[in-house]
């Protein structure tokens, strides 16, 4: 008897069944999710990730006072076509050393970056520009009034909106609240998602793997993912194939935490324990999201707390954890929904690709083309690590040939 033939595409849609597009299940999670995190003060020197409680209002105007953009010689402007003579003012204004009093009409005064502009100046002419004599000056005209020179305000005024609610401070972020007078802000408490990986077959980095059992890879890896996001992650250990001991973990996990990622058993098998807690809830939405590598994702509420159910594949998780977990766990952190920025590339290879589903390759751009791993296996850890972004294909059907532009989703632009 003839065997049945091999399926070479594994994840081929079955027939009849919907599955919800990518885009579909984002717009779910962000309809449905909002800020779940307090706000509180904080000074200057901890807000550096932290995410902005409201908008802040800057107290003073910088510059504060009109300044010179150079070291030069500062006058009253312009300057019009032709050599210029000055005699000099007696004295100089410096950075926090101002000249005090008038500089005389058709004088000029030694003056350096970041100098208040005394009375009487305008406009600097760059030192390079000059040439001296005693307390004489020459040098060729034109100079426009005000060269040189930098308004008071020019680059925020006070009582601007200078940051929004909802920002994730950056350390220039800290440079313009500091430039600008804040010293104290209104920042949301960071949120705590807590992270447990189930499986029987998982052992712990460091200790002895029997023949059948794996190191817990996924949980480093969304830990220190969480991390990079700026939440606090909880460290909830593996969790065996076993409901009760599964719910105790989600119990206090949901106790010790806003959010819960678990990784494993999201499906719909028999020790796929995950789902069928989060089902016993009532809050359980089985995701059967057309993307490859990812399916399933369990999503529902325990004890209040969101739960993303990761598939166990580490690839798998990880995908998900960008694509979904990223953006919803933003929401929850009063961040706002942040959809990564990617950029069209050409392609370093070829594939072709059926309609159906989204997908995301390992990759990674060497001179200007991005590369893909050699594999696609949802198990191949190395190719993670290998990859420094993911390259997104649309949903629809795609014969990629070399040359040809993709969407290149660097970690980076994952908060990586
Ligand atoms: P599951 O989603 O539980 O059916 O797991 C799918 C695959 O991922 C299986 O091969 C698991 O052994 C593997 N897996 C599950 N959890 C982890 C983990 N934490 N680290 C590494 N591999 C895992
Ligand atoms: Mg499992």
């Amino acid at each position: 008897m003839q065997p049945p033939p091999l399926k070479n595409d594994c994840f081929a849609l079955p027939p009849g069944v919907d599955w919800t597009p990518v885009d579909e299940a984002l717009v779910l999670l962000r309809d449905r999710l909002t800020p779940v995190t307090a706000a509180e003060e904080a000074p200057l020197a901890e807000a550096e990730g932290r995410v902005l409680a409201a908008d802040v209002i800057a107290p003073r105007s910088n510059p504060p006072q009109p300044n010179a953009a150079v070291d030069g010689y500062g006058f009253a402007g312009p300057a019009p076509e032709g050599v210029r003579e000055m005699p000099l003012a007696e004295g100089r204004a410096a950075a926090g050393a101002p000249f005090r009093g008038r500089v005389p009409e058709g004088h000029a005064l030694r003056i350096l970056t970041g100098a208040a502009l005394p009375e009487g100046v305008d406009t600097v002419i760059l030192e390079e520009d000059v040439s001296r004599e005693g307390d004489r000056i020459a040098f060729h005209g034109p100079l426009k009034r005000g060269a040189n020179a930098r308004r008071a305000g020019e680059d925020v005024e006070a009582g601007d909106v200078i940051l929004r609610a909802g920002r994730r401070l950056t350390p220039p972020d800290l440079a313009l609240l500091a430039a600008t007078g804040c010293d104290r802000v209104a920042l949301r408490a960071p949120l705590r998602v807590a992270v447990l990986s189930t499986g029987d077959e998982l052992v712990e980095p460091g200790e002895i793997a029997g023949e059948d059992e794996i190191y817990d890879a996924n949980r480093p890896m969304l830990l220190a993912l969480l991390r990079r996001f700026g939440c606090v992650a909880v460290d909830m250990g593996r969790v065996p194939d076993d409901r009760v001991a599964l719910r105790a973990t989600l119990d206090r996990a949901a106790g010790q935490a806003d959010a819960i990622l678990t990784s494993g058993g999201a499906s719909a098998g028999d020790e796929d324990h995950v789902s069928a807690l989060l089902r016993e809830t009532g809050a359980m939405q089985q995701w059967r999201i057309a993307i490859k590598p990812g399916r399933p994702l369990a999503l529902g509420l325990w004890n209040g707390a969101p739960v993303f159910g990761l598939p166990g594949n580490p690839v798998a998780a990880l995908v998900c954890t960008l694509v979904f977990a990223r953006p919803a766990l933003g929401l929850l952190a009063g961040a706002g929904w942040a959809a990564p920025q990617g950029f069209d590339v050409p392609a370093a290879f070829a594939k072709s690709k059926k309609p159906g589903r989204r997908e995301y390759l390992r990759a990674r751009i060497r001179e200007g083309r991005a590369e893909v791993f050699a594999s696609e296996g949802s198990g191949r850890i190395s190719g993670l690590s290998w990859a420094e972004g993911l390259v997104e294909l649309e949903d629809g059907a795609r014969d990629i040939r070399p040359g040809d532009p993709v969407r290149f989703l660097p970690y980076a632009s994952f908060g990586l």
